[in-house]
């Protein structure tokens, strides 16, 4: 074939370029050779760095060197960081180090790995950006400025957000809707300008790219450009024969090659606005021969620049940041997109890629639990062993104990773990790093609770056993609650750290049969904890004149089979607190309707298990897997018949309904009694729901389907990651219509008419979608197992036969009342006090101990304390300096006085007359409770930046002043303790406190 065949192609292209671009340019094409490497996702960690990973940084360190003209992208950092301290040389560190700094080996996103963008919560994601940021930062003195989230299946619009904060110059996505992805080529709208906020000010806004239909790779043969071939995994060949390569590059070859690139820039060309071509070299398991790689790409390119101008085109290699310089210098106009997001994501017209949304609903809550308790021990260890030293503990062993937790959290956030789009021993991999993380961060906390305040043992308590609890409240605000501890005694006495009783309910454990449910009334001050003592109590309340607490009362109401029609809603049991009465239909053990006191409104509400069927044979139809979710028809009923209880106590009543067939699901709703007013508005205003759910029968997705009387013209209100509503009305499609009306739900969603607002809370990620007028379903299990055949050869497939207990929070109100709890009610349900328990051995408790010597930090209503944290780093927060050091090469000792805070405004610019406006907060006094605050430095999101230092790029745009947010600018970095935050920001500080 004649190689420059498809020249006369390019000059009809010239015939379609923008005017504005006249005259017509010379090509210039920026070949970005990368790896794309999961953190897990067919392979363990382990298991990718023995099979390729080590080699691709020990040859592309090897190539970069033989050739200046050769470029990297180096993106996920956790192997990065497992290569640099475990296996590279003293040479191959000091030729990175120039690599680094000579612009040839470019980190970009910097995380510990490329995270999902849909199930994974905004902290999280903030985690392992600073952690992998941190290592970058510390290490080379550099910040990552440009993204590459090019394999998230669909993009949010928090994290143009978020890499704005984090000093990014440019965003790079892929995933995105085949079909508007389609249309955004052909109008040359693959760039933009986006504002992923609709609060935050245009500072916050992000030049983006989308990556085209080539995507980052090319994956048939010969169009890869791949001479590597494929990396070999441990154990036999599947098919018995190693992978072949592509054909090396010689002078027989280079024509199709050469054809085969100018081809491929044609098309790219056409679909953008500028000269500059990006085109992504690598693809999954690539350059573990780099030598290879660069020895055969370097022939084609050197051949082409040779005859450049016949060609049309040049050819480079490059990095990231040297393509988005050069388009940024190209002064385009560029389209502004705003607030919304990129989800959910169909890659073709029959694969909607919504079924990870509740793929591994296990791992999903397991993530945000350690998610959670992570949370928890960094504040307690700041506060209580680095700020107020204590004399048993070692501050280095405590800071590894959280360390290893925080690599564990932010490994889970890679696109194929959370998602649940990975193989059976990877999830295991993934259960293993997050437990033994969380067991050390309970012992630490275990310990600095019991350093702290050691019982004395002395004079007997009135009977022998019981147990100490210690309730730790990690938000910045008082807490009241109600916590469960499990006992095997129900008649007790618990006495608080003051010798008071406490208010306490008892019932038998719904879980284990011999047990005791202890619901214990309390509150807590932000960031501090409280001592609770239980005992046995054997004698009777009438001898030793302590109150015990009251046992609730059990009513059981026998089965009602399902109906099909027939009479409702005759005869109801009412369920109260202060702020619904539930009504239970007595005529179908269903839910009927809650009435919320303080609209005076009543909301018909029903609610049942149902089940999607998929099918399970790829001959037959499409399929649903651990990504995709295709159902066979509408949902099914998940049972015949529904037997209920209520179990009524002062302080709690449950709602037990058990929905029969086999296996039985059940919901367990709780209404909590605690104090009027606003103390106890958060505990009063939910309706607590935990299920049990599984295991389920094979092919099938499990959903909880509530249907009510709002007239909500079936649009959807659902989060993106914890940080923002997104707008969702149905919409009809050609095929795969119920699929892709669903969305994720990472923290919440809600239905709503004019007067009422029913808001979902959950503290882990879930589907969400509503089918029909009134209803919100949410997708919590699913088990699915197929004979297509590269699943099985790889054993990916869904066969999930655990039991999932996900907990659901109900909030019924007016708007103005479900937007002013909304954000804070879904951070008392993630962020629920830690119970400490442990067996009391003869002694008595501390008294005067605990709460009372904690000065509480509490933070105005709409201000989150996202972190408070010591997280180590060795470096100096001044940049020169730092790099001076590096220069050195002398090895900085870690700052063990910096504190790391981050501050989130938690409402929207117009969501509440009172709680949207800016809030000023002076540190000094707020952290008073942890000494003496001597300076406060601003900093980026990840805390690499000085934000008076930071200076992004900024882009021209066709609508300049259009869609922006409350207009405000970026607050001014802080002169003195006092911070104003607006709507939606996130402000990151280092703290230091005086010693
Ligand atoms: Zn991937």
């Amino acid at each position: 074939m004649e190689p420059r065949g498809w020249l006369p192609l390019l000059l009809q292209l010239g015939l379609m370029w923008p005017p504005w671009a006249q005259p017509e340019p010379q090509l210039r094409v920026f070949v970005v050779p990368h790896s794309h490497m999961d953190v897990g996702w067919l392979h363990t960690v382990q298991e990718n760095m023995q099979a390729y990973v080590t080699n691709v940084y020990n040859s592309v360190v090897e190539a970069l060197t033989l050739e200046k003209k050769r470029r990297f992208i180096a993106v996920e950092q956790e192997y990065f960081r497992l290569w640099w301290d475990g296996v590279a040389s003293h040479w191959q560190k000091r030729k990175v180090h120039q690599l680094v700094a000579k612009g040839r080996l470019e980190f970009v996103l910097g995380g510990q790995v490329m995270h999902d963008e849909a199930v994974t919560h905004i902290d999280d994601q903030i985690l392992q950006l600073t952690e992998g940021h941190g290592f970058l930062y510390e290490t080379f003195g550099v910040r990552p400025q440009i993204s590459w989230q090019v394999d998230p299946f669909g993009a949010s619009s928090t994290t143009p957000t978020l890499f704005a904060l984090a000093g990014f110059n440019a965003h790079v996505i892929s995933r995105i809707d085949y079909d508007l992805k389609e249309a955004m080529q052909d109008n040359r709208q693959l760039q933009f300008v986006w504002r992923g906020s609709r609060s935050l000010s245009a500072e916050q806004e992000i030049f983006t790219h989308v990556l085209d239909q080539f995507s980052y790779s090319k994956v048939p043969r010969y169009e890869g450009f791949n001479w590597d071939g494929e990396a070999i995994f441990p154990g036999p060949s599947l098919d018995g024969k190693y992978p072949s390569m592509e054909i090396p590059v010689t002078e027989d070859s280079i024509p199709d090659f050469t054809h085969l690139l100018g081809k491929r820039v044609l098309h790219k060309a056409s679909w953008f606005q500028t000269a500059h071509i990006l085109w992504p070299w690598g693809c999954d398991r690539q350059f573990f021969n780099a030598s290879l790689q660069f020895a055969n790409m370097d022939i084609v390119m050197d051949y082409i620049n040779s005859e450049a101008s016949e060609f049309g085109f040049s050819v480079e290699y490059a990095t990231l940041g040297d393509y988005f310089r050069a388009v940024h210098s190209d002064q385009v106009a560029w389209q502004v997109r705003d607030h919304r997001d990129f989800l959910p994501y169909s890659s073709d017209m029959h694969h909607a890629w919504t079924g990870f949304y509740a793929s591994r609903s296990g791992l999903k809550a397991l993530a945000r639990r350690a998610s959670s308790l992570l949370y928890a021990g960094e504040s307690m260890f700041t506060r209580y062993v680095l700020l107020a030293p204590h004399p048993y503990l070692d501050p280095a062993w405590g800071l590894q104990q959280l360390q290893q937790l925080r690599w564990a959290v932010s490994e889970v956030q890679h696109h194929d773990a959370i998602t649940g789009t990975h193989v059976p021993n990877v999830g295991d991999m993934f259960v293993e790093h997050l437990s033994t993380g969380m067991q050390g961060v309970h012992k630490l906390m275990a310990s600095i609770i019991q350093d702290r305040s050691p019982a004395h043992s002395g004079k007997r308590g009135p009977e022998p056993g019981g147990h100490f609890a210690v309730v730790y409240n990690p938000l910045a605000w008082t807490v009241t609650t109600i916590i469960t501890l499990t006992v095997d005694f129900p008649k007790v006495s618990i006495t608080d750290e003051s010798g008071l009783p406490v208010p306490a309910q008892a019932q038998r454990s719904k879980d284990m049969p011999s047990a005791y449910d202890l619901h214990v009334l309390t509150t807590i001050p932000g960031l501090s904890y409280r001592h609770y003592s239980i005992r046995p109590s054997r004698s009777s309340q009438e001898e030793t004149g302590e109150p015990e607490p009251f046992v609730a009362k059990t009513t059981q109401f026998g089965g009602r089979l399902r109906r099909y029609g027939g009479q409702v809603g005759g005869s109801l049991v009412p369920v109260k607190n202060g702020c619904y009465i539930v009504f239970m239909d007595l005529d179908t053990n269903l839910m009927h309707s809650v009435w919320e006191r303080q609209s005076n409104r009543k909301v018909y509400m029903t609610q049942q298990f149902m089940e999607y069927h998929a099918n399970s044979d790829v001959w037959q139809g499409p399929i649903s897997d651990n990504y995709v979710f295709t159902p066979s028809g509408t949902a099914e009923p998940a049972w015949e018949a529904v037997r209920m209880e209520i179990v009524e106590g002062p302080l709690v009543t449950e709602i037990r309904q058990y929905f029969y067939r086999l296996p039985t699901f059940t919901i367990y709703s709780r209404l909590a009694r605690g104090p009027q007013g606003s103390d106890g508005a958060l505990l009063c205003h939910h309706i607590e729901q935990e299920y049990q759910v599984g295991p389920l029968e094979l092919n099938r997705e499990a959903i909880l389907r509530t249907s009510t009387s709002l007239n909500t013209g079936r649009v959807l209100y659902s989060d993106n990651n914890g940080y923002q509503m997104q707008r969702r009305p149905y919409r009809n499609y050609k095929n795969n219509t119920i699929a892709r009306n669903y969305y994720p739900m990472v923290q919440s969603a809600f239905i709503q008419d004019r007067r009422s607002r029913l808001v979902l809370l959950s503290n882990q990620a879930h589907g969400v979608s509503s089918q029909r007028n009134g209803q919100v379903e949410v997708m919590l299990h699913r088990r699915l197992w197929n004979n297509d055949k590269w699943a099985l050869n790889n054993d990916l497939t869904l066969n999930d036969s655990s039991v999932v207990h996900p907990v659901l929070w109900l909030l019924l109100g007016s708007r103005t009342l479900t937007s002013d709890l909304h954000q804070r009610s879904g951070l008392a349900l993630q962020h629920q006090p830690v119970v400490m328990l442990r067996e009391m051995n003869g002694e008595i408790a501390p008294r005067g101990s605990g709460s009372r010597q904690q000065e509480a930090v509490t933070l105005p209503p709409s201000v989150h304390l996202q972190i408070l944290s010591i997280p180590g780093w060795k470096y100096s927060s001044n940049h020169t300096e730092h790099l001076q050091t590096l220069q050195k090469g002398h090895e900085a000792k870690a700052d063990l006085r910096r504190v790391l805070l981050r501050l989130q405004h938690l409402y929207e610019v117009d969501q509440d007359p009172v709680l949207s406006r800016p809030v000023t907060v002076n540190l000094q006094s707020v952290l008073r409770g942890l000494g003496s605050v001597v300076s406060v430095e601003e900093r980026s999101l990840t805390g690499t930046w000085d934000v008076s230092e930071m200076r992004r790029w900024t882009w021209s745009m066709r609508d300049p002043h259009g869609h922006r947010g409350s207009g405000t600018l970026p607050s001014p970095p802080p002169r003195g303790p006092e911070v104003t935050i607006y709507p939606k920001e996130i402000r990151t500080f280092f703290i230091h406190f005086q010693e």
